[in-house]
């Protein structure tokens, strides 16, 4: 068996412990004499799946009493139409435009109310978080929404706004459970998991309870209402069942590290020895502005976009596999996330500071 280094950005690399345990279990779920994805979503087996799944992030993530933990299924885009259909009572609603995952949530928005974009980075092509202090937002807000990790531009809010009493939604698709977060400063944390914490098909929301009105816009289709889900725990319909049984795996395994403390640890450690190079390298040279590189998502480019691609077809060859970066930026970009192991980091390294010296 050879595993290579996988740098998606998602589906992503996921913990080795985690797979090999899911395959240990495939045939046989724990004495149930069947896999996960064949059992009823009502048996007892899942009922505990679930249940335990959600408690484990709530431990990681210190979740409070009064938010709500969904599974549900859509994808992160989904939920950029979901969060206005379900929180827009005074359709207004302030987004902040860091790059392309905030501008699609904000162009979605504005096909349910009055969606204003009140800082955005484009001007720059997304190097750079535009700056939160002294932002005003409309006092009639229902919400103030920002992408607090832009997963194509490699960069992260080094801030949050203080949005007083206007409820701060946050797409943290791509650094979820990277780090610990307050969530408490948060009226909605929500994000695919499919980068750092399961296969693709789930998409979790975290919400406040007073958040979870029956007061939805009208059209809003039952599914989505986030009452629906919240007073059937998930379960209107038949959720993304085996998904959120490996969710639980990668919860467990963080547990077992010692917990987003050790977890951030790792993560600043791993994305250091990558940034470290490109800061000294002369071929190479990363794309987003120092103040606001991103842990998990690292773009960086040659400038020139043949020698791009004779890296990234060399570093295909060395077992370094899903480097070419996203095309709004072009060049490459490493994702490095929590289960993507330091070995690979530094092997990423080696092969470019090898690069470097053959190609300079
Ligand atoms: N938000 C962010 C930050 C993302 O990185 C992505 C996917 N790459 C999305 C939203 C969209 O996610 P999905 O494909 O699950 O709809």
């Amino acid at each position: 068996m050879a595993r290579v280094y996988n740098f998606s950005a998602g589906p992503a690399v996921l913990p080795e412990e985690v797979l090999s345990s899911a395959a240990a279990e495939m045939l046989d779920y724990q004495g149930t004499g069947m896999s996960v994805m064949e059992m009823s979503h009502r048996s007892a087996a899942f009922k505990g799946i679930i249940e335990t799944a959600e408690q484990d992030i709530r431990d990681l993530m210190g979740i409070p009493d009064n938010y709500r933990v969904l599974f549900l299924q859509g994808g992160a885009t989904q939920q950029f139409a979901a969060i206005p259909m379900n929180l827009m009572q005074n359709k207004v609603a302030d987004y902040i435009v860091s790059g392309n995952w905030s501008k699609k949530a904000f162009k979605e928005a504005k096909l349910y109310g009055q969606a204003n974009c009140v800082a955005s980075s484009e001007d720059e092509n997304f190097t750079y978080v535009p700056d939160v202090d002294g932002l005003a937002f409309s006092p009639d807000a229902d919400y103030v929404y920002i992408c607090q990790n832009e997963t194509v531009y490699g960069t992260r809010y080094p801030k949050l706004p203080d949005t007083g009493n206007i409820p701060l939604v946050s797409d943290v698709s791509s650094m979820f459970l990277s780090e610990p977060m307050d969530v408490t400063k948060y009226g909605l944390i929500y994000g695919g998991v499919q980068k750092n914490v399961g296969p693709a098909g789930v998409v979790i929301v975290i919400v406040r309870d007073d958040l979870i009105r029956e007061d939805v816009l009208p059209f809003t289709p039952t599914i989505m209402r986030y009452k629906t889900q919240a007073d059937a725990g998930s379960l209107s319909n038949t959720p993304p069942c085996y998904g959120i049984y490996m969710c639980g795996k990668v919860f467990q395994w963080l547990k077992g590290l010692g917990g987003l403390e050790v977890m951030q640890r790792m993560n600043q450690e791993k994305a250091a020895i990558l940034y470290d190079y490109l800061d000294q390298s002369k071929l190479f040279s990363g794309t987003a502005k120092k103040e606001f590189r991103s842990l998990m998502n690292v773009p960086f480019v040659t400038g020139s976009p043949d020698l791009d691609a004779k890296f990234i077809a060399e570093a295909k060859a060395a077992g370094i596999e899903n480097i070419k970066g996203h095309r709004s930026v072009g060049g490459m970009r490493a994702s490095i996330y929590n289960a993507m192991p330091k070995a690979g980091v530094e092997a990423l390294v080696q092969f470019m500071d090898k690069f470097e010296r053959e190609n300079a």
